[in-house]
């Protein structure tokens, strides 16, 4: 392939691996939660997977792959599961993780480079006071670049919503795919141009967050007779806004017996609630769930939390571990005819609606529930489980989860404007003509735009 040759003759000196190992590990992300993504992704792979030690190096590759017109499917850890970092039309994949430097930390704010993990960025934060304000479960290898374009929401998410929210990111510094790359800095309103658009429309090379004051974070596990206890006592914690709050994950009594560390834990048929609260403020919390005939069944306190997440130290890992699409992966290495969909539930009546979409599928619907803020008010996102028996009933589900008030948004496609939470903004579309003009990066994610004039066309999407 000469366009191959071109480029490899670009980046003379520049880290790179053809292998047939590094290629099929480095094309692949956690697509495998979903069965629909699986059979249509799988075999999917780059020709080259390059890893720029800096910014330098990243632009030499930024242009070397825009003059050879070979696709390009940036990768931060690959710990996306919509098949995000999948490099659909073959071509380069960039490894962002040796750009992986703190910049500067100013009182509430930092900037850094895009390729480091966010347990990284914590750990050299820490002394400073400052944290950042949400991650996602993934925390230890995780990209704060990759949970800008890929991500959404996590831990930190009940105090401060998700990533695209108006405030949470302040720059982004982002690299054209041009024969001359240009490097761009986009503050303001203009951050949203690339958030959550899965590396379509340039290379974000250095990231400024606002941050939050650390707390001494300590976990809590409650036991509850019923989902609508533990629910309710999830609503009244992200609500409670004198305790300072980091996790608030609520769990079907189906659960704990998935997840081999908790199963002895939590009482056999009793839903669970997952709580990170300031230490200080435990007791407070157990209240809460008192109130709602919770019982406290586990609790570590500040230091040992800390211990478990920056150390490893510890017979449990961060409980945050067993929360979000954790739970996902835990419940499939333990069950694998199942797999999962994200639920939004309408705020003013979230509680009926749950209760009223886990009677609709008493066997095929295993409710997960995330507390968030949104907005200034609470909000609740659901990663429930889902039996899955086919292709068919997956979307019949869906349909009725939205008739009944549930808005789902799909994540067995690798799509971007396809559904739900994943809806492109009008700004990013705009900003791949200016940013990637010949249209090379992560082609066949965004629907409708034209595939490059690459050797391998990107495929087709099935029909739903
Ligand atoms: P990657 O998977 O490498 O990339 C994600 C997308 O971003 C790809 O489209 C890629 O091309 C693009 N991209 C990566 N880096 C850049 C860059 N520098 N410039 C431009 N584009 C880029 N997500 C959540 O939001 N919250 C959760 O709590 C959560 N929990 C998870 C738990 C599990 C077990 C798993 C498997 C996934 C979970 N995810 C979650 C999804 C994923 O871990 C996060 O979104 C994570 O932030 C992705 O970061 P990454 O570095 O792994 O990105």
């Amino acid at each position: 392939m000469d366009r191959l040759k071109d480029f490899r003759a670009e980046i003379d000196g520049i880290p790179f691996s053809d292998d047939a190992a590094t290629l099929r590990i480095k094309s692949r992300d956690f697509f495998w939660f979903s069965p629909v993504l699986r059979a249509e992704l799988e075999g999917r792979v780059a020709d080259i997977v390059v890893r720029p030690r800096d910014k330098r190096d990243l632009l030499r590759v930024a242009a070397a792959a825009a003059r050879a017109r070979l696709p390009l499917t940036v990768r931060g850890g690959g710990t996306g599961n919509y098949g995000q970092a999948v490099p659909l039309a073959g071509g380069v994949v960039l490894d962002m993780t040796h750009l992986d430097r703190l910049v500067r930390v100013m009182p509430g704010a930092a900037r850094m480079e895009a390729g480091a993990t966010m347990l990284e960025i914590d750990r050299a934060l820490k002394p400073t006071g400052w944290e950042l304000r949400l991650h996602p479960s993934t925390r230890q290898s995780a990209t704060i670049g990759g949970f800008l374009a890929g991500g959404a929401a996590g831990v930190g998410s009940c105090t401060w919503g998700q990533i695209s929210d108006r405030g949470a990111v302040l720059s982004v510094e982002v690299v054209t795919l041009e024969e001359e790359p240009r490097i761009l800095e986009l503050s303001g309103d203009d951050v949203m141009r690339v958030i959550h658009a899965y590396g379509v429309n340039g290379i974000i090379t250095e990231v400024e967050l606002a941050l939050a004051p650390v707390q001494p974070w300590a976990e809590r596990i409650y036991a509850f007779p019923s989902l609508a206890k533990a629910a309710a006592f999830g609503k009244a914690l992200t609500a409670a806004d004198a305790i300072a709050r980091k996790l608030v994950s609520i769990h079907d009594a189906r659960i704990p017996p998935l997840i081999k560390r908790l199963s002895p834990i939590v009482p056999a048929g009793s839903a669970m609630a997952i709580v990170m609260v300031s230490e200080p403020q435990a007791a407070i919390a157990t209240r809460l769930a008192e109130m709602e005939d919770g019982e406290c069944v586990f609790e570590r306190s500040a230091q040992e939390t800390d211990a478990a997440a920056f150390s490893a130290i510890g017979a449990m890992p961060p409980l945050y571990e067993y929360t979000w699409n954790h739970t996902t992966l835990h419940a499939m290495r333990h069950d694998p005819t199942l797999t999962y969909l994200q639920i939004r539930y309408p705020p003013d009546n979230d509680l009926a609606v749950i209760d009223k979409a886990a009677r609709a599928f008493p066997d095929d619907l295993i409710t997960h529930l995330e507390f968030q803020r949104r907005f200034g008010r609470v909000g609740v996102s659901a990663l429930s489980l889902v039996r899955y028996s086919g292709r068919d009933p997956l979307y019949k589900m869906i349909e009725k989860l939205d008739a009944i008030g549930a808005s789902v948004s799909n994540p067995h496609t690798c799509r971007l404007d396809n559904a739900g939470w994943k809806r492109i903004d009008a700004p990013q579309p705009d900003f791949k003509a200016a940013a990637d003009p010949f249209g090379l990066m992560n082609p066949g994610k965004l629907v409708d735009w034209p595939a490059p004039d690459t050797a391998v066309e990107p495929p087709a999407e099935p029909a739903a």
